[in-house]
């Protein structure tokens, strides 16, 4: 009997051959191996038996770097086999995978520390199990000359154990050792290799200001213990407040400053190493670290050459915890190279530690946040992209998906496979924009597409669909808030019609306001709007993102149970003030309808005298859910109940009034913020419900940046459950608009598929 045995996921250049190579010999099946670019094929030949061990060997045995998504299982007719062999990569056109960057293994690590290891401190030990990947590559086929690494020759040694199955370093394009492999070296100094980690570490050890090169991109770098340190790089960085993450030179050491559950403890320690925001310990890092938040993130050495800065055999001691953050400006791509270093980073550190290994495609640190102790992703980014996402459908044909303005990240779709890219940053500057373009038309080139389609926002001022126009392609249009709950949808592969809860920040509305607090029925092949939250008016543009304070002011004058004394009171701005926005609010100068549950958050932070305005996004209301969870559940009298208006309309008007009466008589702001989101759950419950009775719909998914916020997240999940609803949630796709390309891409997918029958 032979047997084909297709393994997609993360099953290249991990040492997945020469595993299955041992099974096979171990169970006596013959047959070959080879790597077909999205997934690897295996022939099998045997017994039922024997078919079945091998097939679960490869299930529970694979390598320890390796994911195995899925597994498709076919009888095929096939000549007999005489033997098992692995087939050497025929490059096939359109079998295309890039793997994502490694964090170093433990194997590695050992090594790295064994005196008697011809890699003994070497910064850039890697194997078969890990290394950079993405971020190395610069064309195909995927091997050494088509990588970074093509400037350094292997020596002998390397190669041998490059060529050989039985090593750990069989087929690892980026090995290379002390004698063959890149150097480190301070910016613009004679100090190199062995001298240049120390001056680092010395810099480190004394306060002062360290930018690092790492697998993605460059990093700033300072003792977590030293508020002067962390105060300094704040003022630098003109970044007064948003949490710095933290890199902890180990486990244990993280486990000191936070709480790290079981699961948390396999993604701290796992082969990704993304930024894990964990709750915190007792504090005993800078206070200014991650000032007032409960929260903080923190992640461990992934790359050699940070291990090394943490431990050296030089006798000195460095800090234990490394603030590590990315070495730009908030948005703006990721410093990646010298020049870019010598000009953007002088001004902002002390000292600069880079290397001649090349970052070809840039990629910033992923962060995860946890939702019932499973991961809930927040940034996805290195480690993760561009691992494709495989539907059910039967998708043919290409497309790419631009992604969203803000915390961009793109799709491109082939056929049933989609592969959201690394993170890009805000296209509303154009030094991301040309990092977009490029990283395009690279990835373009690496999975050998030339989409003829290319999908983008409705927005018709946003940089990310003028670029999709500029590409002079067939564009096609996606709304904002459908494309997050079809990248929620695609992300669950679940295809069937879904009522989706849209709750976001800012999107363009079909009727040209400003959407974010949606309720539609969906599935891929379009949407209808059946809910919202009640109309208010943003008052002064762009400001009223980021001063909460300005929505207040304007739901509480359009509420009519509250007075415009109750402005004052709440001390949300002076009489001077306040007659301006009554009068642009009459006027609607500079004012614009809007749904956005963000908004909504922003306002009630404010008016509970949490954050009257945020200096990063998302202060507020990460301000106003931290406040939350020191409240508790208790009974609110608050009218919940949606208004059939045009579709269901979520009567906000009576949340407001009762958090501002309530906060007017000295009501504990905790609960009150406690209160709030209870009561919008059980706003978007209700009309959920009404929804599924009405038309029989009996799935729900939650998406948009505000479902970030894990508090309301379960309010509206357990309830709905409750009630027989089946729930979609995000895993591994953010919520927010860091996860809209995946949306995006499968409905114009939907769409090119549609047409095609
Ligand atoms: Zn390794
Ligand atoms: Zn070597
Ligand atoms: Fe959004």
């Amino acid at each position: 009997m032979i047997r084909r045995i297709r393994v997609y996921g993360i099953v290249q250049g991990v040492g997945f051959r020469p595993t299955v190579a041992r099974h096979a010999q171990e169970t006596q099946i013959l047959g070959s191996v080879a790597n077909k670019g999205p997934y690897v094929e295996i022939m099998a030949q045997g017994d039922e038996q024997q078919l079945k061990q091998f097939a679960d060997l490869i299930k529970y045995a694979s390598p320890p770097r390796s994911v195995i998504l899925k597994m498709d299982i076919e009888d095929v007719e096939h000549l007999p086999y005489t033997s098992f062999d692995i087939i050497e990569s025929k490059h096939t056109k359109g079998e295309i995978y890039i793997p994502p960057d490694l964090a170093i293994c433990d194997d590695c690590a050992r090594e790295l520390y064994d005196p008697n290891n011809r890699r003994y401190l070497h910064p850039f030990i890697n194997c078969t199990n890990c290394g950079p990947r993405l971020t190395i590559l610069e064309g195909l086929p995927y091997d050494r000359e088509r990588t970074s690494m093509k400037e350094f020759p292997m020596c002998e040694q390397c190669a041998s154990e490059y060529h050989d199955p039985a090593s750990r370093r069989y087929d690892a394009q980026p090995v290379c050792c002390n004698s063959c492999g890149p150097h480190v070296y301070i910016l613009d100094t004679d100090c190199t290799d062995r001298e240049a980690i120390v001056a680092a570490r010395q810099a480190l050890a004394s306060g002062r200001i360290v930018a690092i090169k790492g697998i993605g991109g460059f990093h700033l770098a300072c003792d977590a213990f030293n508020e002067q340190a962390v105060t300094r790089l704040r003022s630098l960085k003109h970044r007064p407040a948003k949490p710095f993450a933290v890199m902890a030179r180990d486990l244990a050491t993280a486990q000191k400053i936070v709480k790290v559950s079981e699961n948390a403890e396999k993604v701290l320690t796992g082969h990704q190493k993304p930024i894990c925001l964990l709750e915190k310990n007792e504090d005993i890092l800078a206070k200014s670290v991650a000032p007032d938040n409960p929260m903080l993130g923190v992640m461990l050495p992934y790359a050699p050459l940070q291990l090394l800065l943490f431990k050296y055999d030089d006798e000195m001691t460095t800090p234990s915890v490394l603030v590590m953050t990315s070495a730009n400006d908030s948005g703006v791509p990721i410093t990646h190279n010298d020049e870019e270093a010598r000009h953007d980073l002088k001004q902002l550190s002390d000292v600069i530690l880079s290397h001649n290994r090349k970052i070809r495609v840039r990629c910033d640190d992923s962060v995860m946040s946890f939702y019932h102790d499973q991961p809930y992703m927040i940034r996805r980014s290195r480690g993760y992209a561009p691992l494709p996402y495989i539907l059910k459908n039967d998708f043919q044909g290409e497309v790419l998906a631009i992604g969203g303005e803000l915390k961009n990240t793109f799709c491109i779709g082939k056929g049933k496979l989609f592969y959201p890219s690394s993170y890009i940053g805000d296209l509303s500057q154009l030094a991301s924009v040309e990092v977009l373009k490029n990283t395009i038309s690279l990835m373009a080139e690496l999975l050998e597409t030339k989409p003829s389609v290319v999908a983008c926002d409705r927005h018709p001022q946003y940089n990310s669909r003028l670029f999709a126009e500029s590409l002079g392609r067939r564009t096609i249009y996606v709304q904002h808030h459908y494309a997050h709950i079809v990248s929620c949808m695609a992300e669950n592969d679940y295809d069937q019609p879904v009522i989706g809860v849209s709750f976001d920040g800012t999107g363009y509305g079909d009727d040209g306001t400003i959407w974010g607090g949606e309720l539609m029925i969906c599935d891929y092949h379009g949407y209808q709007r059946v809910g919202h939250i009640r109309p208010f008016y943003q008052i002064g543009g762009d400001l009223s993102a980021k001063e909460g304070w300005r929505n207040a002011i304007s739901m509480i004058i359009e509420n009519k149970y509250l007075s415009m004394d109750d402005i004052i009171s709440l001390k949300l701005c002076d009489e001077k003030t306040l007659k301006i926005m009554k009068v642009m609010h009459e006027k609607k100068l500079n004012s614009v309808l809007s749904t956005s549950a963000g908004r909504l958050f922003d306002a009630v932070s404010a008016i509970l005298g949490i954050c009257r305005r945020s200096s990063f996004e998302g202060e507020a209301s990460m301000a106003l859910q931290y406040a939350a969870l020191k409240g508790a559940a208790r009974q609110v009298n608050i009218k919940t109940d949606p208004l059939q208006e045009d579709g269901y309309v979520l009567p906000i008007e009576n949340l407001i009034a009762y958090i501002v009466n309530h906060r007017l008589n000295n009501e504990n702001v905790n609960q009150l913020a406690y209160d709030f989101h209870q009561a919008l759950a059980m706003m978007i419950v209700k009309t959920v419900l009404m929804i599924s009775r009405e038309t029989g719909i009996s799935a729900a998914a939650l998406s948009g940046g505000v479902f970030q916020n894990t508090l309301l997240l379960e309010m509206v999940k357990e309830q709905l459950e409750k009630n027989h609803i089946n729930v979609l949630i995000h895993h591994l796709i953010p919520p927010n608009d860091g996860g809209i390309c995946l949306g995006q891409a499968v409905v114009a997918m939907t769409k090119l598929n549609e047409e095609r029958k």
